[in-house]
């Protein structure tokens, strides 16, 4: 693993880059996210082949931008490529036209609310081709005057230059415990030279990663895999094609938006009261923040993961609103590293609980002879604990998770485990994993 300076460092090192759907650029920003990753992660990238049927999508082709620039008919150039990937609409088929200014007026695209910057446009699936401009200078455009627009773009299929996605998983103390089963942490890399949305979830998906490699979940949690691909395409993608995970997956965190300055947005699940949005929502208690429904905007992969026939849990971390969002504006300008390690907490801490929670079910008959078995809470030394004994252990009949129990009770999750951990090291109880509650098949 390479050492960083800041996670921003890191950011600013695949910031810049044309990331597409499947590009060159985007190839080279998962190998960047790679070096940062624990080298513990077994971080991988897959490749698919463009055109695979992908349920009702299919695997996109690899785009290839070799020049694209719009110049007047006496060679003065009005946009390059060269200068900044945004220059071009996504995904732009190839072109070398003379044109009119009303020929040419439907592909040019401008941001009416931020005048001098130059918006990001993507026709990933309608195939046109486009440029897009500050609003100031398309103002400047001469009217009078025919333009050459020149887009030499490719479409590659060959599958061995295929559409890319990166995972890596952290096991808990002691290594994976298949009963448990898998949190899966996403964030988002095809927005080409844009920094909050979509490099800042990466950033602070890799310092939860680190987190969660240096200070692993103890024995018998969740394993946490880490996701890094397209958005929505990339996860259609990569569940389509490994339809075996699915069942392993326990709940989702989507994180996006981290880096700008403003407080934490959380996106609750599609089943909104699931036992992941009480934990999020005990997590976020005195955190402050804005509380959303499920794909509420800016909506993402989270209508994947706990969409049609997946159904798994999964709740989104941003910091939306920010009106630089889509546009040049949205810089290393407006990216803070706190507001980025900030929201790697707040993830962090949700999936400490989440990921080490479990259902203690009895196999006890009559009350527990606490002192016999080392298990009575001297009241002197944990008064409330000591109150709360006949109330937890009643609570083990297999109906209730230790959070559910710690929140009964009312007291803090940690307590509460590390009492109940207690029985299940006597063999008084066993540990019922959070089950499966999406859509298998
Ligand atoms: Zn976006």
């Amino acid at each position: 693993m390479k050492p960083y300076a800041s996670l921003k460092s890191i950011l600013a090192e695949f910031y810049p880059l044309h990331r597409t759907l499947a590009s060159d650029d985007h190839d080279k920003t998962l190998e960047i996210i790679g070096a940062y990753m624990p080298a513990s992660s077994n971080y991988q990238i897959e490749t698919y082949a463009p055109l695979t049927p992908a349920w009702t999508w299919q695997v996109p082709e690899r785009y290839v931008v070799h020049e694209a620039y719009l110049e007047t008919e006496d060679g003065e150039r009005v946009v390059d490529f060269k200068n900044n990937p945004l220059h071009i609409v996504s995904y732009s088929l190839p072109v070398d036209k003379t044109l009119s200014f009303e020929e040419l007026q439907p592909h040019l695209y401008f941001n009416e609310k931020r005048p001098h910057a130059i918006p990001w446009v993507f026709k990933y699936y309608e195939r046109d081709w486009g440029f897009c401009l500050p609003k100031n200078q398309f103002d400047k455009l001469s009217r009078n005057k025919k333009y050459r627009a020149v887009i030499k773009s490719e479409f590659i299929t060959d599958p061995k230059q295929g559409f890319k996605i990166a995972t890596a998983l952290i096991h808990p103390e002691g290594g994976a415990n298949p009963d448990a089963g898998e949190i899966i942490v996403q964030a988002h890399t095809c927005h080409p030279m844009q920094a909050n949305d979509d490099g800042a979830g990466v950033v602070s998906a890799i310092e939860l990663a680190q987190r969660l490699a240096k200070n692993p979940l103890p024995t018998g949690s969740m394993s946490v895999r880490f996701w890094f691909g397209a958005e929505t395409i990339g996860t259609i993608v990569y569940l389509s094609q490994n339809e075996n995970l699915i069942p392993n997956l326990r709940g989702g965190i989507f994180l996006e938006m981290t880096g700008n300055q403003n407080k934490i947005a959380w996106h609750h699940t599609r089943q909104h009261t699931h036992l992941l949005d009480r934990v999020t929502k005990h997590v976020l208690q005195n955190v402050t923040h804005d509380e959303r429904d499920f794909a509420a905007a800016p909506a993402n992969d989270e209508r994947v993961i706990n969409g049609p026939g997946v159904n798994v849990p999964c709740i989104s971390i941003n910091r939306w609103h920010y009106d630089e969002y889509h546009t040049t504006d949205d810089n290393l300008d407006i990216i803070h590293e706190e507001m980025l390690v900030g929201a790697a907490q707040t993830a962090e801490d949700i999936i400490r609980i989440y990921a080490t929670n479990y259902t203690p079910k009895r196999t006890f008959r009559g009350p527990v002879f606490l002192s016999g078995n080392g298990l009575w809470v001297d009241w002197r030394e944990n008064w409330a604990l000591n109150r709360a004994i006949e109330k937890i252990m009643m609570r083990f009949e297999g109906e209730h998770t230790v959070f559910d129990i710690a929140e009964q009770v009312g007291l803090d999750y940690w307590i509460v485990r590390e009492y109940v951990e207690k029985f299940r090291a006597k063999g008084f109880v066993v540990p019922l994993p959070i089950p499966f509650e999406g859509d298998a098949e």
